[in-house]
C-alpha cells in the first residue's frame, strides 16, 4: 500500500450547491450519452462550472492526498494511463481524467462523474493528465501533491505560441505544488525549470534515458554533437547557448552539456536504459533512487519515447514505495491506448494505428514504421483547430527517412482535409518529380484503397493527425 503521506491540502467544505453541481454533472453526461451525440467529456463540464463557478476548486480540494498533475508535449495520454494501472496494480483505486479531457472543462466533467454525494472520492489516488496551457488554471483548485513534465516540443504553434510561452503557462501550476516536481532530465529547458523550483525550496526528481549509442555526427573528441533533427530548439536555460550531446534519445532529449558554461545534464533520480527486445518484449534496465539499480523490466511499447512514458510512470510510482512487480503487471496487461499503436484487423487485413501531431512525434512513427520493411502507409492530415490548423510542421517531420527506406509510391496513400499538401510534402522528400501517391481525401474511401494493395503478412500502418484519429474511431465497424 502507499505510505500516507501529510497532505498539505487545507480541508474545505463541500456545500450542497458543490454536490448539486456534480449531479447536474453527472445528469448531463448521462443524457448526452444516451442521445448518442458525443462522448460528454467536457460539456458538462462547462454547462456546471457556468453556474457554479466554484465546482471546480471544491472537486479539487476533495482529491485524495496523491494527486499527480501530467503535462508535457507527447505521452502524457500513454503515462498517465501507465501510472493508472500500476496504481490499481497496486490495489490503489486510481482516478484518472477520459481520455483527451485534459482542459479545464474536461477535468472538472471527470471530477464531478467521479466525487460522491457527500463530496468524498472513492480513489485513493488521482492522476490528472493536463494540457500544457492549462496546467496554470487547474494546479490553484488541484494543489497537486506531484506535477510531472515529459517534454517541450514544438507543437501547434498556432495555439500556444513559442516553447518558452508553453514552459511558462506549466510553471504557473509549480507554486501550487505542495511535494514534487518530476522532469525530464533530458530535455534542457525542463531543467531550467526545475532550477527555478528548487531555488522556491519544492522537491526536483529528475529522469532521463541512458542510451548507449551515440546518435548522430561524432566530433573528434567523440562526443555526439548533434543538430537535431527535425529542427527543436535546445538551448542551455542558463547562459543559452545551443547545447552538445554525448548521446541523444530523440530529437532535442539526450544526455546534453553546455559547452558555454558548463552546465550538464543532472544527476538522474532515475533513468532507464534501453537493452535488447526479446520475445517477451522490450527489456529496460530500470535505476531507480527509490527501488534500486538494474530492475529488468519487459516493455510491450516499442519506440524511445514510449521508454520514456515508462519511466515517467516508473519514477512517480516508485517514489511512492510501490513495488516493482506492480510496474512490471502495469506492462504486462497495458493495452497500447488507442492511436498510440493500436493494432487490429480491418477487412482482415493488419493495421497499426499511430497518431502524429508535431514534428518529433512523427519522425519517431515514422522510425517505426521504417522497421517493417513491408510497410505499406496511409497518412491522414487534417488542419481543425484540434489538429493545429497550421500544417507546415510537416516539413520538419522526417519524411525523408521514410521515403528512403519506403520508395515505392504503391505503398503510399494520403487523405485529409490537406491531402494535397502531404502528396507535395512526400513527392519533396522523393527529389522524384514523377513520384505520385494514392490521393484520396475521403478517409474512409482512403481506407479501403489502402487495403486493396496489402497482401497477406503485410501491415498497413495508418498515421492520422487527431481529428483524422476519431474518424477512424467511428469507422471501426468497416
Ligand atoms: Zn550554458
Amino acid at each position: 500500500m502507499i505510505p500516507e503521506k501529510k497532505s498539505q491540502h487545507p480541508r474545505s467544505p463541500w456545500t450542497l450547491k458543490d454536490a448539486l453541481a456534480s449531479l447536474l454533472v453527472k445528469a448531463l453526461s448521462l443524457a448526452i450519452r444516451l442521445s448518442g451525440k458525443g462522448s460528454a467529456t467536457s460539456l458538462p463540464g462547462k454547462l456546471a462550472l457556468r453556474w457554479h463557478p466554484p465546482l471546480l476548486n471544491a472537486l479539487g480540494k476533495k482529491l485524495p492526498a496523491i494527486r499527480v498533475m501530467l503535462t508535457g508535449t507527447n505521452g502524457k495520454t500513454t503515462t498517465a494511463t501507465f501510472l493508472r494501472d500500476i496504481f490499481e496494480a497496486n490495489h490503489n483505486a486510481c482516478l484518472l481524467n477520459e481520455k483527451g479531457a485534459n482542459l479545464v472543462y474536461g477535468i472538472t466533467t471527470s471530477l464531478a462523474q467521479a466525487v460522491g454525494w457527500s463530496g468524498a472520492y472513492h480513489a485513493q489516488v488521482a492522476v490528472l493528465e493536463t494540457d500544457e496551457a492549462t496546467v496554470g488554471k487547474v494546479a490553484p483548485a488541484v494543489m497537486p501533491s506531484d506535477l510531472v513534465v515529459m517534454n517541450l516540443f514544438r507543437d501547434q504553434l498556432d495555439r500556444y505560441g513559442e516553447l518558452s510561452t508553453t514552459a511558462a503557462f506549466i510553471e504557473e501550476g509549480i507554486p501550487f505544488t505542495t511535494g514534487t516536481l518530476f522532469l525530464n532530465a533530458d530535455d534542457p529547458m525542463l531543467v531550467g525549470m526545475g532550477r527555478n523550483a528548487e531555488k522556491q525550496g519544492l522537491g526536483v526528481f529528475y529522469f532521463g534515458l541512458n542510451v548507449s549509442h551515440d546518435v548522430g555526427e561524432e566530433t573528434p573528441t567523440g562526443l555526439a554533437k548533434t543538430v537535431p533533427h527535425p529542427q527543436e530548439v535546445a538551448n542551455c536555460p542558463e547562459c543559452g547557448q545551443a547545447v552538445l550531446y554525448r548521446s541523444r534519445s530523440f530529437a532535442h532529449l539526450g544526455d546534453w552539456f553546455c559547452e558555454g558554461c558548463g552546465l550538464k545534464r543532472p544527476d538522474l533520480d532515475a533513468s532507464i536504459m534501453p537493452l535488447q527486445v526479446e520475445a517477451d518484449g522490450w527489456h529496460l534496465r530500470l535505476d531507480h533512487h527509490v527501488l534500486g539499480q538494474g530492475i529488468i523490466l519487459k516493455s510491450p511499447l516499442l519506440g524511445l519515447y514510449n521508454a520514456y512514458n515508462v519511466l515517467a510512470g516508473a519514477s512517480v510510482a516508485g517514489h511512492y514505495h510501490t513495488p516493482v512487480t506492480a510496474i512490471q503487471t502495469a506492462l504486462d496487461t497495458h493495452h497500447a491506448m488507442f492511436g498510440r499503436a493500436e493494432k487490429r484487423v480491418i477487412e482482415g487485413k493488419s493495421v497499426q494505428i499511430m497518431l502524429i501531431k508535431n514534428p518529433a512525434g512523427a519522425s519517431e512513427v515514422i522510425k517505426t514504421v521504417c522497421d517493417d520493411k513491408k510497410a505499406h502507409v496511409l497518412i491522414a492530415l487534417n488542419d481543425s483547430y484540434a489538429d493545429g490548423e497550421d500544417v507546415s510542421w510537416i516539413w520538419d517531420a522526417d519524411f525523408e527517412q521514410l521515403l528512403a527506406t519506403h520508395p515505392n509510391a504503391e505503398r503510399y496513400t494520403v487523405s485529409g482535409k490537406r491531402a494535397y499538401d502531404l502528396a507535395n510534402r512526400l513527392q519533396h522528400a522523393t527529389l522524384d518529380t514523377t513520384w505520385h501517391p494514392q490521393v484520396e481525401p475521403s478517409l474512409e474511401e482512403a481506407v479501403h484503397l489502402a487495403l486493396a494493395g496489402v497482401n497477406e503478412g503485410e501491415t498497413l500502418y495508418i498515421l492520422p493527425t487527431y481529428t483524422a484519429l476519431l474518424q477512424l474511431e467511428s469507422l471501426r465497424t468497416i
